[in-house]
């Protein structure tokens, strides 16, 4: 679409987990129409062809709030933006920079239009590849201390574990953040059994896709294999496993 009079667009686009089948519609749309994509450069390279002759500013891991203020600048001159991310653009996402960016200048909520375009997040890709353990209440925390204290992410741990959350972990373990995720299996251990059903799965829906169950004792032995395109699913207590899936009945009455 024609970008008549000038005002400009700030599309928040999620990717979905990764392969082309799980970018919506509406995503696909928006790419098409807009003039410049901003974006980690793997995320714009896996759009591939629908960026054709758009101007693209990738950016690398820790320049968030630095690419988030380039794509506001050219939203504001009157250009139709997209800012990409991976699985949902709200969810640990670019939207947080961006409106992090917006209320810090006096925008108008009118000039950019901002629209965000949902995505299938990584916890609704790994959920699907487990089975169905996110049917009751269910929370995400992420293990990553770059941006929130420990201290926060711990209290939060517990809080789930006492509430006997399904716990969808993302970011659980990179090349310098370790003993998170260990830290968290002993938190949930405090309110868990041992043999509550954990799922991991790496790189959903991308080439290399692993799926694993174990539980939480065994998440122990597997832990080296958890990385930074891992998402660890942890069951509540009516959580169990069949013939190779994990999931969580429906009612609370149903054990
Ligand atoms: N906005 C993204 C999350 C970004 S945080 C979303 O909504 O999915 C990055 C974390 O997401 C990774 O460390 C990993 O835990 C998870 N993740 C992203 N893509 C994934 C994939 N294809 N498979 C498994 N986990 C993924």
């Amino acid at each position: 679409m024609a970008n008549d009079n000038k005002q400009g667009k700030l599309y928040l686009v999620g990717l979905g987990p990764g392969e082309a089948e799980y970018l919506t519609g509406a995503a696909m749309s928006a790419l098409q129409e807009s003039d410049v994509v901003v974006g980690f450069r793997a995320y714009i390279e896996q759009a591939g062809d629908l960026l054709a002759g758009k101007e693209l500013v990738s950016m690398e891991l820790g320049q968030e709030i630095e690419r988030a203020s380039k794509a506001v600048e050219l939203a504001y001159a009157g250009r139709v933006v997209s800012v990409v991310s991976s699985g949902d653009a709200g969810i640990y996402g670019m939207s947080g920079p961006v409106f992090q960016v917006l209320n810090g200048l006096d925008w108008d909520g009118i000039n950019p239009q901002v629209e965000t375009v949902p995505g299938i997040s990584a916890m609704q890709a790994a959920a699907a590849l487990l089975g169905a353990p996110l049917m009751q209440d269910f929370c995400a925390i992420s293990l990553s201390d770059l941006l929130t204290p420990w201290t926060a992410i711990e209290q939060r741990l517990k809080a789930a574990a006492q509430g006997d959350f399904v716990v969808a972990l993302y970011n659980p373990r990179s090349r310098t953040r370790q003993w998170q995720l260990m830290e968290a299996r002993r938190i949930l251990l405090e309110h868990r059994s041992g043999k509550t059903p954990v799922g991991v799965v790496k790189d959903a829906f991308r080439p290399g896709q692993q799926v694993t169950i174990t539980d939480l004792e065994g998440l122990e032995e597997i832990a080296e294999d958890i990385n930074m395109v891992t998402t660890v699913v942890i069951g509540n207590s009516t959580t169990y496993v069949l013939q190779g899936h994990m999931a969580t009945p429906r009612g609370y009455r149903d054990k």
